[in-house]
């Protein structure tokens, strides 16, 4: 059963100044020379709202920079009483929990090495009992809904009642164009979940590089999340920890520049005619798909029949080749992505062969029989 979030609207949240409600600092409090100077800079942007810095890192191998500690949570003090600005840290134990709020952080998140572990996220809401904070929790490393979902229960059941959640996409195995795959459809099913929860975007972590901010964050506005966290440095070549993923204050400015923000709805007739029409067209031929994709399990199921007869194995794998490279070569010449016809015809092909599977192991259940 899930839990209903008695969330406050980001809009009521303190510091927010419209969307997107905007995070930005360096990823590690290096230096408080560094801390202070980065937060000047971004003070004098009216975008931002919150000012981050991790104080403990959580690292991938030992003898990385590991963060400064609770020193640097001075450092985080010292700029909110000399800025003005919101300040927020991550928090991976009960121990940063209750320093960080000896120290006055407004706004604490939940990093993606902790949100896969329920008994930490546990341990981190029973020290948040009754506390007036904002919380924001990363998506765990692992593209799992259920877990990001029970974390957010968890914080939520300690009474905190601005939470929101943090996409920073998914590790995954193959090397990929960026650091952590996106896999949008999650945050969007968390959004269907629990429509009112807070959503923030990371782009600087899904990215890993400077290069790919923008696009990201761009992405993010047109799947109208409700803010951005992007990490800040004054020296990004020579930051103590994501070096290739940071911008300068001045470079984050002219990034959120060319950010265009579209209207999430509109009350222009005429428009939501036109708008309407075009999702009818949408639904119809999502109908169509499907039709289709039944259709060709019903083939699928056929060819079981034979195999299973003359036992053949289900998987033939230059047959799949061939496929998987035909409809590469057609998909391309449509305008449609590598990447989406590899995973759908992944998909499809998968989905065939559990068809076939059904076929080969009882015989008789076809598309006909299980309706
Ligand atoms: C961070 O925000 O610096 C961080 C460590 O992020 P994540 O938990 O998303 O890796
Ligand atoms: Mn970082």
């Amino acid at each position: 059963m899930e839990l209903k979030i008695e969330n406050s609207r980001i809009n009521e949240w303190r510091g927010y100044k419209g969307r997107p409600f905007l995070i930005s600092g360096p990823c590690s409090a290096e230096t408080e020379e560094q801390v202070m100077e980065t937060a000047r800079q971004l003070a004098a942007i009216n975008e931002v709202c919150v000012y981050r810095a991790g104080i403990w890192k959580p690292r991938t191998r030992p003898n990385s920079f590991e963060g400064v500690g609770s020193e640097g949570l001075k450092w985080l003090r010292r700029v909110k009483q000399e800025t003005g600005l919101l300040v927020g840290t991550e928090v991976a134990n009960e121990k940063h929990v209750y320093e960080a709020l000896k120290y006055g952080i407004d706004l604490l998140w939940i990093g993606a090495r902790t949100s896969v572990n329920p008994f930490t996220v546990q341990e981190i809401s029973d020290a948040l009992n009754g506390v007036d904070v904002m919380v924001l929790v990363k998506n765990p490393i692992n593209p799992d809904i259920e877990l990001w979902t029970g974390a957010i229960e968890r914080i939520a059941r300690a009474g905190i009642t601005r939470i929101g959640a943090i996409h920073r996409g998914f590790s995954s195995y193959e090397k990929t164009l960026y650091r952590n795959q996106p896999n949008w459809q999650l945050p969007i099913e968390l959004r269907r979940r629990f429509p009112d929860l807070p959503m923030i975007c990371d782009p600087s972590h899904i990215s890993g590089s400077r290069l790919y901010l923008h696009e990201i964050a761009q992405k993010a506005m047109d799947l109208n999340f409700d803010g951005l966290m992007l990490e800040s440095h004054i020296d990004p070549a020579n930051a103590l920890s994501d070096a290739a993923q940071q911008v300068t204050p001045n470079d984050l400015k002219e990034l959120l520049s060319r950010l265009i923000m579209r209207s999430p709805s509109t009350s222009d007739p005429r428009l939501l005619d036109v708008l309407g029409e075009l999702r009818q067209q949408i639904d119809v031929y999502d109908d169509t798909l499907l039709d289709l994709m039944e259709k060709r399990m019903t083939v699928a199921e056929t060819i079981g029949h034979y195999k299973k007869e003359n036992n053949i194995t289900i998987l033939q794998s230059t047959r799949w080749d061939e496929i998987i490279k035909k409809v590469k070569a057609r998909g391309l010449a449509k305008g449609l992505s590598a990447e989406m016809i590899d995973a759908i015809f992944k998909a499809i092909h998968q989905e065939s062969i559990n068809h076939q599977m059904r076929v080969m192991n009882n015989g008789v259940e076809t598309t006909e029989s299980r309706k």
